[in-house]
């Protein structure tokens, strides 16, 4: 596998070339740009383009002692300070949290151990800064960065919600809701609501490792995967706000689902575990006479 990056801005294009690639997230600091890569094997590194050369080169080993099976990747601003996680999926792992100091990223909090976590999310919940994570072997747990201490602290979680693969957040018109994914039984869309998340709706899911939200313009909606049968896609009611089935489309096994839009096109890139990409347009048929 490989991590591509596309700078529309530059009108350029690399390829990082890598081993067991499993998350790759890129981040501008003061005007820089660099990619960090975790990998399965062969440790974990953080790339920076090189404008001159008109590449990315190794800038950095990231210090992964403590990580032994990387699932994913968020990188995120604090204030001034720039962070990222990862979240580590082994039984023994510890999901860690590194803060940039100008010369490069260092190992700055320990989060969560041992509980085979699989996606991190960051949030800004009213106004404060907090990482949603979740695992294999435990509800969602919810953090919360003090500002006084300048550490994240567990601050909740979210009940009836185990095994869950993977979670987004998005709004809708300033409402907040959270995507989570489960492989078996339903994934749920939560609404954040009066300093809680609510359950709003339940999808039927079968071997889902993704359920991506995306919007084109006004109309909002969720893909769904399936490593089984077809992926689902969902339209959502403005007036029910709640997600209506809208179209099936077959990927295998499903990873990611991606927006690309120019300035006249739009497309959903599905990114397939053991098949092709595909891409998807997004068109709008106009049937008036
Ligand atoms: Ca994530």
């Amino acid at each position: 596998m490989t991590c591509l990056l596309l700078l529309f801005t530059l009108h350029l294009f690399s390829i990082i070339a890598g081993q067991s690639i499993v998350a790759c997230k890129s981040v501008i600091i003061q005007d820089q740009v660099f990619v960090i890569v975790a990998q399965l094997f062969g440790g974990s590194h953080i790339y920076k383009f090189d404008e001159d050369q008109s590449k990315f080169s190794k800038f950095q080993d990231i210090e992964v002692s403590r990580i032994s099976k990387p699932n994913d990747i968020e990188a995120f601003q604090i204030g001034n300070d720039w962070f990222f996680i990862i979240a580590d999926s082994s039984k023994a792992g510890l999901s860690t949290l590194y803060k940039w100091n100008d010369k490069g990223f260092y190992s700055y909090q320990s989060l969560h151990e041992w509980f085979r976590d699989t996606d991190a999310e960051f949030v800004d919940l009213d106004g404060k800064a907090h990482i949603i994570l979740a695992s294999r072997s435990q509800v969602p747990v919810i953090y919360q960065w003090s500002r006084s201490a300048q550490k994240f602290n567990l601050h909740g979680e979210i009940p009836n919600m185990e095994d869950v693969v993977a979670v987004k957040a998005f709004r809708i018109k300033e409402e907040l809701y959270l995507a989570m994914t489960r492989y078996i039984g339903d994934s749920k869309i939560l609404h954040w609501t009066a300093k809680d998340f609510s359950e709003v709706q339940a999808l039927p899911s079968r071997g889902s490792m993704i359920l991506q939200p995306f919007f084109f313009k006004d109309r909002y909606y969720l893909a769904l995967g399936s490593d089984y049968t077809f992926s689902q896609i969902y339209l959502w009611d403005a007036e029910t706000k709640i997600f209506e089935r809208f179209k099936e489309v077959y990927i295998q096994a499903p990873r990611s689902f991606t927006v690309v839009s120019t300035d006249r096109r739009d497309f959903i890139f599905a990114s397939s575990f053991k098949g092709s990409t595909q891409i998807f347009e997004h068109i709008i048929i106009d049937l008036s006479l």
